[in-house]
This record gives structure tokens, C-alpha cells and sequence, in this order.
């Protein structure tokens, strides 16, 4: 089945009960028993929900996966990953990714014993030094935010692979209408629904999506022990979002597209951060793993001031100065002081991640409107 079709129809049956065609929104904490450990599959809500199961399958088929796993959002299903670890294993991370999963590594994890490196992936070879027998895990984003730096997935899965280490990608920011890592050799992808999948910006929700069986069963073990789960509704509002992942994934690209080069000739920007760009370091890999470029990208003005920028970031009237990203809305924002404040100023500099960084996530309004927005606020 082809990704539009898988979108709209993948784990959605018509409700047996009913014949309703979109799934109901189970809004139930327990499920009635004929006998003793006689049910129909669902025995408590923390365990299994029927909302939530037809949002599993439907994620897993988009991910090109067996099993999806749903959480009460991105950094949930991150925690349950890091729960496979125990005290003395270690973690290879990218050095240039989201801010949360970094502030939950380094602030919460680490007390428990467990090591994290980061390292930056841009060259797979770099993890090679990374590598002991403590090794169990290597987290990575691509394209990373705010950056758009792009790490080989396939070249990281082999050595991943060849040291069986499992490899997790956090594949938020591509989706899976423009990147599936688990085809490329991933073992694991999580997602902050909260972005493009679910893509209204109305929910906080998390996901992983995988293949091996054994896996499936430590990470179901650890999503109903430690109970990061999605309420019903939650997963009602994703499984809506993603019948329009593809429709309106198209439009972000498109939109991106002109956004990104309408900034590189502005003669006020100095640099623009954008995977689409020939010259871009990343662009060859990303053509080979992406099938698409996206809507974010980040840029820097000539005046490199904090209080240029900070003026450009107040003076937009279509995009919305916000953290958070994905949706229909066109959003602006200052990592350095906003999605990226928990990483340190000196780690953030040092991985080129400047105080005058403005980040976008280019929506699906009119492209017209959304340009003459930058233009004005550009000035
Ligand atoms: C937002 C985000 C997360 C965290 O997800 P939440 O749903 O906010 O918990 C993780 N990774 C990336 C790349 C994100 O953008």
C-alpha cells in the first residue's frame, strides 16, 4: 500500500460495535470481564486501550514497522528507551539535538549511573571512538534542530549493527512522509507526535515505532509499568492528524522550498540553515535518506545583535512567536533563549548554535503571505 492510501487506512477498522468509521475515543478506565481472566483483549487502560491500539498500528505501518507504542509525549517515549539501560552502559548521542533530550540525558540519567557521549554524527566514523563494551544505545536526529545537520542513518545503523548496539532515531523533524529509519537498518524510531503527526498543534503526544518482537515486549513491559500513556482523546486528535500527513507534508515542502530561497537572496540574512540547499554539507545524504526537504530550516542576519534579532522575532504578524513546531501554523523562534535554553551557552556555542539563531517551522498558509511577513519583519 502506497503512503497516502496507509495514512488514511492503516490500523483503522470500523468500530465492531457500531460500524462507526473513524475509531471511538474509548473513554474507559476498565474493561468488564465475563469470568475471571475471560475479556476481549483489554483488561485495564494502562495496559490497552482500543484508541490507542488503532493509533499503534496505524504509526507502525507509516513507519514501514510491526509494532508502534504510544506515550503521553515525545520525552515519555524517549525515558521508556533509556529505561532498557541499567547502571555502567553507555549512550552515544548527537551533539547537536533536541533540547529536552539532552536536559533529560544529562540531568536526569546520568544520576542513575548511566554514561552519555555526544558526539557529532555528521561523520559516522566519529562514534567508532565512542565505542566500548559498555555500549547498548546510540540516540540520534536528523536533520537536527535547530541546525539541519544531517547524519547517515544507514551508515550508523552497519555500525551499530556490527557492535549490536541499538540505534534509535528521533525522526520528528523529517516524518515519516519524508525519512523511515527503520528501513534504513534503525532498530527503533521515536517521534513527538506533538509536531508533524499530529500537526495542529493541539496535543502533546509520543511514539515509537519497531520491528523486533523481543524489543516490542521490553518496551510494552516498561510503557504500562512506568505509565507514561496517552489518555483516549490524545490519541483520537493524532490518529486524525495523520490521515493529512501526507496533503499536508507536501505543502510544508513546498512552502520551505520557496521560504528558504527567498531568505538566501535577502540581503539582510547571512546565513540560511536549510537541507535543500546543493551546498548545504548534508545535502548529498539527505537526498539519499529524505525524499524531501521540509519546512524547518534557521537562519542568522548580517546585524549578528541580539537585539536585531530579538527584534525580527517580535515583529512578525503570520508567524507566531512560539516554541514547538510541525503544525499548520507558521511558528518563529529563538532557540537560544527558548527550545534550547536547558543546554548550556558555552556547549550551544561550541556546536554552532549561536545567540542570534532564528528558527522557523514554515506552515501550510499561503506562501505569498508568508514571505511579505519575513520581508516586513526582515525590514
Ligand atoms: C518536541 C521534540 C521532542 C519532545 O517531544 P514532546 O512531545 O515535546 O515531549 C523530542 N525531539 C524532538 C526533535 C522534538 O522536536
Amino acid at each position: 500500500m502506497k503512503f497516502a492510501t496507509k495514512v488514511i487506512h492503516a490500523g483503522t477498522e470500523p468500530d465492531p460495535s457500531t460500524g462507526a468509521i473513524m475509531t471511538p475515543i474509548y473513554q474507559t478506565s476498565t474493561y468488564v470481564q465475563a469470568a475471571p481472566g475471560k475479556h476481549k483483549g483489554y483488561e485495564y487502560a494502562r495496559s490497552q486501550n482500543p484508541t490507542r491500539k488503532a493509533l499503534e498500528d496505524a504509526l507502525a505501518a507509516i513507519e514501514n514497522g510491526k509494532f508502534g507504542l504510544c506515550f503521553s509525549s515525545g520525552v515519555a517515549a524517549t525515558d521508556a528507551v533509556i529505561k532498557l539501560l541499567a547502571p555502567g552502559d553507555e549512550v552515544i548521542a548527537g551533539n547537536d539535538m533536541y533540547g529536552g533530550t539532552y536536559r533529560m540525558f544529562s540531568k536526569i540519567f546520568e544520576k542513575f549511573g548511566i554514561r552519555f557521549h555526544y558526539v557529532n554524527m555528521q561523520e559516522a566514523e566519529n562514534i567508532n571512538n565512542y565505542i566500548n563494551s559498555n555500549t547498548k544505545l546510540i540516540w540520534m536526529e536528523t536533520p537536527t534542530n535547530p541546525l539541519m545537520n544531517i547524519a547517515d542513518i544507514e551508515a550508523i545503523a552497519k555500525i551499530a549493527k556490527s557492535n549490536n548496539i541499538i540505534l534509535c532515531v528521533d525522526n520528528t523533524f523529517a516524518s515519516p512522509y519524508l525519512q523511515n529509519p527503520l528501513d534504513l537498518g534503525a532498530d527503533i524510531v521515536m517521534h513527538s507526535a506533538t509536531k508533524y503527526l499530529g500537526g495542529h498543534s493541539d496535543v502533546i503526544h509520543g511514539c515509537l515505532m519497531l520491528n523486533d518482537a523481543d524489543l516490542r515486549e521490553r518496551l510494552y513491559f516498561i510503557q504500562k509499568s512506568c505509565g507514561a500513556v496517552p489518555g483516549p482523546q490524545d490519541c483520537f486528535l493524532v490518529l486524525r492528524g495523520i490521515k493529512t500527513l501526507h496533503v499536508r507534508m507536501q505543502r510544508h515542502c513546498e512552502n520551505g522550498a520557496k521560504i528558504a530561497h527567498f531568505l538566501r537572496n535577502h540581503p539582510k540574512v547571512e546565513k540560511v540553515y536549510w537541507n535543500g540547499f546543493e551546498d548545504h554539507p548534508g545535502y548529498h545524504i539527505a537526498k539519499k535518506q529524505m525524499r524531501d526537504f521540509g519546512g524547518m530550516m534557521s537562519f542568522t542576519l548580517k546585524d549578528g545583535s541580539v537585539d536585531n534579532a530579538t527584534r525580527v522575532l517580535s515583529s512578525t504578524h503570520v508567524f507566531a512567536l512560539a516554541e514547538s513546531l510541525g503544525g499548520i501554523e507558521s511558528l518563529i523562534n529563538h532557540p537560544a533563549s527558548m527550545t534550547h535554553a536547558s543546554i548550556p551557552r558555552e556547549e550551544r556555542i561550541k556546536n554552532g548554535l549561536s545567540d542570534t539563531l532564528i528558527r522557523l517551522s514554515v506552515g501550510i498558509e499561503d506562501a505569498d503571505d508568508l514571505i511579505e511577513d519575513l520581508n516586513q519583519a526582515i525590514g
